[in-house]
């Protein structure tokens, strides 16, 4: 009797277990970034991004052939740059099956409209109808898109894209700006660089289990 009693709980046990290993292995997201780089992106930065995607996210990064930036993108209002939202919906449209995320990246300069919280064109108007940004991202989607032109800096000039690259893929993924953590890579990075020279490199432990990511202290 015992002996039996042994046993249906040995099954049970294995049972749970694997249960519960199947459900841990589907909960944690393996996904696949496609790097598009335009109009010849250094290599050296295309692979210094591959590093911080794989080692935070710990998704798979594809690098895909380089492209022209698209002609429709480009608009000439205070100075010469590219639509940001007209590269997502580009990028979006182009995005191979193989791919979850996309995410462009280029040198020249990009931009968006800011708008205020009920979605009309943030005051003044002239500044903000063509408002020049580091990245863009939809929240969630699947594209992202990432400059290096207002992030320039001698020896910071890496270091800030691989940030500005992680935060946007965190907007991708869901997360909103944070205000657990100062050193979280998705504070916000409001409309300064000083924020993004200040932040972490890492996602804090609240955002992290948000996204299935698992905490990266190194
Ligand atoms: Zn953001
Ligand atoms: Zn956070």
């Amino acid at each position: 009797m015992n002996k039996r009693i042994l046993r249906w709980g040995l099954l049970l046990l294995v049972l749970v277990w694997g249960v519960s290993y199947v459900f841990i292995q589907n909960s944690i997201q393996t996904k696949t970034v496609g790097i598009q780089p335009f109009e010849n992106f250094p290599q050296e930065s295309i692979d210094s991004v591959k590093q911080s995607i794989s080692s935070l996210y710990k998704f798979q990064v594809v690098v895909l052939p380089q492209q022209n930036l698209p002609k429709d993108c480009f608009i000439n209002v205070k100075s010469p740059r590219y639509r940001a939202d007209k590269l997502l919906k580009y990028l979006k449209s182009n995005r191979p099956d193989s791919i979850d995320l996309m995410l462009g990246l280029t040198t020249k300069d990009i931009s968006t409209t800011k708008k205020d919280k009920d979605g009309n064109v943030k005051k003044p108007k002239s500044k903000y109808e063509d408002w020049g940004i580091f990245g863009l991202g939809y929240r969630p989607g699947n594209a992202a898109m990432v400059s290096t032109f207002r992030l320039r800096k001698p020896g910071l000039t890496i270091e800030r894209l691989q940030k500005v690259v992680t935060h946007e893929i965190g907007h991708n993924l869901g997360l909103k700006h944070c205000s657990q953590n100062k050193n979280c890579i998705m504070d916000d990075a409001a409309e300064s660089i000083k924020t993004i020279d200040a932040a972490g490199r890492f996602l804090c432990d609240y955002c992290s289990r948000k996204v299935n990511v698992q905490h990266a202290s190194e």
